[in-house]
């Protein structure tokens, strides 16, 4: 397999990325001579970029707010970057480039993990109708007879993103139609990223025995997630997604799995 030119996370902004150190410490770890780099692109730039990052047969990750847009211009979509209209991994074949979405089997990973075997047959509630939570839905789409709620403050985003996923997901009318009987609540929203914010729902809201997923990782463990651990719940943070979505990735990239204890040695 050859390796791609260049490595890079495509976003805007995308200083705050913690990708970098997980994926060099990968690279490091396998010997191979790149390193992963950041590139800050504003939607206006992204075609200028695209055309440089053909040139140099680039590969890499996608972030906000490119996500949807890259889907649109690469030649060749995997079926979980089609269906969830999103790509968060490309890389060029022959000059074709190609897209993929790794958030999904990143989602899924952590969801199983946290559902210990539940995941045949969950109730998912799900907080927001963004990117993120199409991921959630894709992989939840894989769980023998499993259902989603999907609650968002504009409803018809929520709508629309049910609509896809039907009929295992629908729009909620309400957070508590959407935490009716749920078996895991996942927030899909960016609560919790900055200092402030409330959390994506009261704690006391949760059912009984449900599971916690925050994909919200910055800074670290997020306060929602220590909150319904005290409570009782299995809970975990967005950071076990980002580095499986990453650890994805790079076999994509390199044809090769990463040393997936060299990237959490770098988060720390
Ligand atoms: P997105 O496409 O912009 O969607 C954001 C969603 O959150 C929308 O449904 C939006 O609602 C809702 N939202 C935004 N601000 C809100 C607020 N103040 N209160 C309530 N709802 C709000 O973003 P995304 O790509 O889905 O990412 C969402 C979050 O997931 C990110 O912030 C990131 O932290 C996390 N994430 C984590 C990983 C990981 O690997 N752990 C991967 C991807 C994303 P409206 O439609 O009403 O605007």
């Amino acid at each position: 397999m050859t390796h791609p030119g260049r490595l890079v996370l495509l976003g805007h902004p995308v200083a705050h990325s913690l990708s970098p150190r997980f994926q060099n410490a990968a690279l490091r770890a396998a010997g191979i001579p790149l390193v992963y780099e950041l590139l800050d692109v504003a939607p206006a730039g992204l075609d200028a970029a695209l055309r440089t990052l053909k040139s140099q047969r680039a590969a890499g990750n996608v972030t906000i707010p490119h996500k949807e847009a890259m889907a649109r211009r690469c030649d060749r979509l995997t079926p979980l970057a089609a269906r969830c209209a999103a790509v968060n991994v490309f890389w060029h074949e022959a000059g074709v480039l190609v897209g993929d979405n790794s958030d999904v089997g990143g989602a899924d990973m952590v969801a199983r993990a946290l559902l210990r075997g539940r995941h045949a047959g969950a109730r998912v509630a799900l907080l927001g109708a963004g990117g993120a939570a199409a991921a959630m839905l894709a992989a939840v789409e894989g769980w023998e007879g499993a259902r989603a709620m999907v609650h968002n403050r504009h409803m018809p985003r929520a709508q629309q993103l049910a609509s896809r996923f039907a009929p295992f997901a629908r729009a909620a009318d309400s957070v508590a139609d959407a935490l009716s009987g749920a078996t895991l609540v996942v927030n899909a929203t960016p609560l919790g990223l900055h200092d402030g914010d409330p959390f994506p729902l009261p704690v006391e809201q949760l059912p009984r025995g449900a599971a916690v997923l925050d994909l919200v990782y910055h800074p670290l463990e997020t306060s929602w997630v220590r909150a319904a651990r005290e409570a009782g719940h299995w809970a975990a943070d967005g950071r076990g997604m980002l580095v499986e979505q990453g650890a994805i990735a790079f076999q994509r990239w390199f044809g090769v799995e990463p040393d997936r204890n060299a990237m959490w040695t770098a988060m720390s």
